[in-house]
């Protein structure tokens, strides 16, 4: 018996067997999430149901030496959920309670595997907003979110995950339970370890409980829909927007492409004719002030050369614009046989540069690479579409001048789907060794046999070589 049945057969034993999937079919699902990274059908999956659960697999794997990748909705696009050597999974989607949500100190208490979609309904119900809102919110669990340190649309205005993550309660290797944070609106005692493990990708604990800051739900929003005859001028309307010390809560710009895959779902969202769109909205609490704003966004808009701002007439206009919008990767994949997403930040200034950047990487690549996302934040999905096995080397390539140039540009690689293990052959372009040297040692004391979620975020050395192509 190798290690992996061993810490297998202790855990059945242990959280008894219908907690722990051994059989090959039942894990086949967990070798893959929704990213390109080509993973290995772990032997087994704990679908853990409380932190007692997540303490006792991370106390067996360490005693057993066997590594261990935490999972909750899969819709990572890096591949930090795929086990890459054999592991054991653990599953955290029946750890799903919302445990408190306390209006009058603007908290929630919830497991990890809570759905993102579900806890925004439910506060909205009471008044109260959750701000990050990653476009799979319906797929994705906050556990994964805080893993990742995910942000959306809404990140222009209201910040990313970190910023509403007061603390967490984490299960350690070796099995021991801790808590970071704090409840309160503030604290700074000790090291800030929550802030730490906010964005750590499942490599340093396995979260079991997240206490999340709340807001007011800013009950009023507008929608604006403003059309371009170019890329070129859409970038360049960003900064505008910025430039007159507007806020919108999102500024979203989608290309040609990206446009004819929208209109292609449903023909009305779009005005036809744009080459280019921006979707901006405004939000806040009074009327009045939140159609000011709209109209000052439309101004700069028209000022910055737009052919046409139109405005979300009805709920129902907004609400079909948005699930166009949430479903656009999925229909992007549909058009290609293989595609990659890369979601590289540039300074917001500098998104007409990058813009320019990938229209010559493609032509000279001669690869598809439409590109959309949260344009106020610099933040692009730039996709890159081929069909043919063949084509792999010149995906590559275009890959790493994508990459190139946003380091050239003041960018960073990831903006919020992680390095995971599709992106850690390239941590070294843009950071330090000196620095990645540190992130291991730190790794090292929360983890010191390396069984976390092993190859994510630290490739295991050799040459560049992009996982996904
Ligand atoms: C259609 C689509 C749209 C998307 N839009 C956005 C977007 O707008 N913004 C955005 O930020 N992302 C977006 N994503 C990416 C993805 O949804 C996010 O990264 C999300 O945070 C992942 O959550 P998950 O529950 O699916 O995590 P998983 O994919 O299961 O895991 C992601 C990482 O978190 C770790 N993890 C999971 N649970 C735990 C836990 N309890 N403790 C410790 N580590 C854990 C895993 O090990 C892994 O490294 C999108 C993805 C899709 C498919």
């Amino acid at each position: 018996m190798n290690a992996i049945e061993r810490a297998l057969l202790r855990l059945e034993r242990t959280l008894g067997a219908s907690k722990v999937l051994t059989d090959r079919a039942a894990c086949e699902p967990y070798a893959r999430d929704e990213s390109e990274a080509e993973g290995v059908v772990p032997p087994g999956v704990v679908r853990v149901a409380s932190a007692a659960d997540v303490a006792a697999v991370l106390a067996v794997c360490d005693d057993e030496r066997v590594t261990v990748v935490p999972r909750g909705g899969a819709t990572g696009r890096t591949g930090g959920a795929v086990p890459v050597v054999p592991s054991v999974v653990i599953d955290t989607l029946a750890l799903n309670a919302v445990k408190d949500v306390d209006r009058a100190n603007r908290t929630a208490v919830v497991e990890p595997g809570v759905l993102t979609g579900a806890l925004h309904s439910l506060v909205e119900a009471e008044g109260l907003f959750f701000p990050p809102d990653p476009l799979s919110a319906e797929w994705c669990c906050l556990g994964g979110n805080v893993a990742e340190n995910a942000g959306g649309p809404r990140a222009f205005k209201y910040g990313v995950t970190r910023e509403y993550t007061l603390g967490v309660e984490c299960a350690l290797m070796g099995g021991s339970v801790v808590r970071a944070g704090h409840r309160t609106s503030k604290g700074v005692a000790g090291y800030d370890l929550t802030a730490l493990l906010v964005g750590s990708e499942g490599t340093l604990g396995v979260f079991t409980e997240l206490t999340l800051r709340l807001v007011p739900l800013p009950g009023e929003v507008r929608t604006l829909v403003a059309s371009f005859a170019t890329l070129d001028d859409a970038g360049a309307a960003v900064a505008a927007v910025v430039a007159r010390g507007l806020t919108p809560r999102c500024i979203e710009l989608i290309d040609d492409v990206c446009c004819g895959v929208m209109r292609a779902n449903d023909p009305a969202v779009l005005p036809p004719g744009a080459h280019a769109v921006l979707v901006i909205e405004c939000d806040g609490r009074h009327p009045g002030a939140v159609d000011d704003e709209a109209e000052r966004v439309a101004d700069a808009c028209l000022d910055a050369r737009a052919t046409a701002v139109e405005r979300a007439r009805t709920p129902e206009a907004r609400e079909a614009l948005w699930s166009v919008r949430k479903v656009m990767s999925r229909a992007l994949r549909a058009t290609a046989r293989y595609k990659l997403s890369e979601d590289v930040v540039v300074p917001r200034t500098r998104v007409p540069d990058l813009l320019r950047a990938v229209r010559a990487i493609a032509e000279s690549e001669r690869v598809v690479m439409p590109a959309y996302g949260h344009a106020g934040d610099g933040n692009l999905h730039v996709n890159l579409l081929w069909n043919d096995d063949s084509e792999r080397p010149k995906v590559h390539r275009a890959i790493e001048r994508l990459f190139r140039a946003t380091l050239d540009l003041g960018g960073t690689l990831t903006g919020e789907h992680g390095i995971g293990v599709l992106k850690a052959p390239y941590l070294a372009w843009e950071q330090s060794p000196e620095l990645i040297d540190l992130q291991r040692r730190v790794k090292a004391a929360f983890d010191p046999h390396g069984l976390l979620n092993p190859e994510k975020i630290f490739a295991p050395g050799g040459a560049p070589s992009h996982r996904g192509c």
